[in-house]
């Protein structure tokens, strides 16, 4: 009886401490290359397609001709995993930079180049990106607050397994490290800073008010009010609020402004009414162009064209036009001689956390907890392990 005791205790210490452990994320750090260099000392290089395992002795550059290795997956259109890379000192270089954790190499899906992915725990994946997403030298708590972000953010995506969702096939990632997703950082990234950011926030998410992870979005200024996933992208998402944020004005990217022609306007029109974010039919000619006064904090411009009324929401001018002419979603229209005049503020899609707002929240003395629950006042903080 003890002894069975004693193994349902282990049983269940081992469980609880595994429920605990910190994941290991899978980021792909480089994507369609034609050959990759990955240096390190003692590497253990293990090719998976033949079994060939070797272990260098002292520093090694090892080099993979992708060219050459892909023929091995040119009829099956799914990424093929060709070798792995690791080192005892728990460091890797390529590109110039160094990554803790370990490589792997996979072939691309349509197998003309490699990819190479790297394996790394979620904090020190954290602790980098902070320095990619926001700023080192930014107050502690705005850090931290990212980080919760940034965590949330990745633990969707390796729980969903989105990407191999997308890829239809295992794709040997959980996300890639571009602005498509988040910016990852290399060792060096890290600071004391950061690093404390990661650690006293480790394993904190936000979840939805049901308690379920969902993606957690930022950007880098909202210009006074953020926005909703459903008012910039159309895809709903639980628990998401539009809030005032009176804290970004003065800080960050000034005010901007930009001018559309009207031959411009026209072939918006055009475009809008064939992806159908307009109901009403637009003939393809452009007479006459009036504008309902606009206001800065109002999510839809009202157009008659030819006299007849069209809503169009603001972010669909932005993603019609692009970055460049609409750094944010956060402007207001008028009309000017043969076009319209955009100002705005902010920068980025205006979803969720506002990086500007929260430096200003920060230097004030906000907790990182008052921050996030200003952003998210329905998400719930809760830590994973
Ligand atoms: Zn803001």
């Amino acid at each position: 009886m003890k002894v069975l005791i004693t193994i349902l205790f282990s049983v269940l210490i081992s469980q609880s401490s595994r429920a605990s452990e910190m994941p290991i994320v899978s980021v792909r750090i480089g994507k369609s290359l034609r050959n990759i260099l990955v240096t390190g000392l003692d590497l253990k290089r293990n090719l998976l397609f033949n079994k060939d395992v070797r272990t260098y002795n002292g520093k090694k550059t090892v080099k993979f001709n992708c060219e050459t290795l892909t023929t091995l997956n040119k009829f099956r259109n799914t990424p093929i995993l060709l070798a792995t890379l690791e080192s005892p000192t728990g460091l890797l270089s390529y590109a110039n930079n160094k990554y803790l954790g370990m490589f792997k190499v996979i072939t691309s899906p349509k197998g003309d180049s490699c990819d190479i992915i790297n394996e790394i725990p979620m904090e020190s994946y954290i602790s980098s990106l902070l320095t990619k997403e926001m700023n080192s030298k930014w107050p502690i708590e705005a850090l931290k607050a990212q980080a919760v972000a940034a965590r949330t953010y990745a633990l969707h995506k390796m729980r969903t397994q989105q990407v191999s969702k997308e890829l239809g096939s295992d794709a040997y990632y959980d996300l890639e490290s571009s602005e498509k997703h988040q910016v990852g950082g290399n060792f060096f990234d890290a600071t004391e800073s950061t690093n404390a950011a990661s650690n006293l926030t480790s394993g904190e998410v936000l979840t939805t008010a049901s308690g379920e992870i969902h993606p957690i979005f930022f950007h880098a200024k909202c210009g006074g009010r953020t926005l909703r996933p459903d008012q910039v992208w159309h895809n709903k998402e639980e628990s998401y609020q539009s809030v005032n944020c009176p804290f970004c004005h003065d800080v960050g990217p000034k005010p901007w402004n930009s001018f559309i022609t009207r031959e411009r306007l026209k072939s918006f029109f055009v475009w809008a009414s064939q992806q159908h974010y307009i109901k009403e039919k637009f003939s393809g000619e452009l007479n006459s162009i009036v504008l309902v006064p606009d206001e800065i904090d109002k999510f839809t411009v009202n157009f008659y064209i030819n006299d007849r009324p069209y809503i169009i929401e603001k972010a669909v001018l932005r993603k019609f036009f692009g970055r460049f002419i609409f750094p944010s979603n956060t402007f207001s229209i008028n009309k000017v001689g043969d076009g319209v005049a955009v100002s705005g503020e902010g920068l980025g899609h205006g979803v969720g956390l506002c990086q500007m707002g929260a430096f200003t929240m920060a230097m004030k003395g906000w907790s990182y907890k008052k921050i996030l629950s200003h952003y998210f006042p329905s998400h719930v903080l809760k830590k994973m392990y």
